[in-house]
């Protein structure tokens, strides 16, 4: 039986597919009996689901000047 602290270190992994064998096991058990783990993994797919809603947000145009400006400096 894992506790909660570690299941929460696994949810990355699990989310990746990068999480096989026992700790998967003891993960998705953990996942089957544990309320709070499974509300929070729910939390961290909606958080996630919410940030690759959002449009892209373009760069600034005083930034995109600087970078301009110092790749010239760079090439001259
Ligand atoms: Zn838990």
């Amino acid at each position: 039986m894992i506790v909660c602290r570690y299941a929460t270190t696994l949810h990355t992994e699990a989310r990746e597919g990068a999480l096989h064998g026992v700790r998967r096991a003891l993960y998705d058990f953990h996942m089957r009996i544990c309320p709070a783990c499974k509300a929070y993994r729910q939390g961290l797919a909606q958080t996630d689901e919410a940030l690759h809603a959002l449009p892209p947000e373009p760069a600034p145009e005083d930034l995109k000047n600087s970078l301009a400006e110092r790749l010239r400096a760079k090439k001259g």
